[in-house]
């Protein structure tokens, strides 16, 4: 598929720029960076078990995951997390220490980070919502049959469950 130059409108073209192949606009000179996607989210755990979110919508439709999503533009990481917790569960949570950094490869949107934060709930009332199908606790035992959503999540609930042979 073509693409277009943001400043200008025309056709771009491929390019070696630093090195890489890039999209330039042979009109204007702009370059087209791809950039890797950011996202936030959390982990919410209690009494050894951990809380994930099942994905109503393609990509990893019927998998499960950390309560995430894309950051804003204007938006902190951790107002991230918040944010999308809340918008995905229904659960206000307070994110604290970073749990993880996470890069994936593995989805047609696009590559990403994803930072994981471990978080508390403060309020809400945990309940689905129009992107998520169901919402709840896990202990390690039934976390070893879950569909997990991509290379991200997997690792992240990889690095949970690590954690949790040596409490
Ligand atoms: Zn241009």
């Amino acid at each position: 598929m073509a693409h277009y130059c943001f400043q200008c409108g025309t056709a771009l073209q491929p390019g070696l720029i630093e090195n890489r192949l890039r999209e330039v606009c042979p009109r204007c000179g702009w370059i087209h960076y791809e950039q890797l996607k950011m996202s936030a989210g959390c982990r919410i755990q209690q009494q050894g078990k951990l809380f994930l979110v099942q994905r109503k919508n393609p990509p990893f439709a019927g998998c499960w995951h950390f309560p995430s999503g894309y950051a804003e533009v204007d938006e902190t990481p951790m107002q991230t997390a918040q944010r999308e917790t809340f918008e995905e569960s229904g659960l206000r949570v307070v994110p604290g220490n970073l749990a993880g950094v996470y890069f994936y490869s593995d989805d047609p949107r696009g590559n990403g980070v994803v930072v994981i934060f471990d978080a508390q709930i403060e309020s809400g009332e945990m309940q689905p919502s129009p992107e998520t199908t169901a919402v709840r606790f896990f202990s390690p035992a039934e976390l070893s049959e879950l569909p997990l959503a991509g290379m991200s999540g997997t690792a992240c609930v990889a690095d949970w469950l690590a954690e949790q042979e040596h409490v």
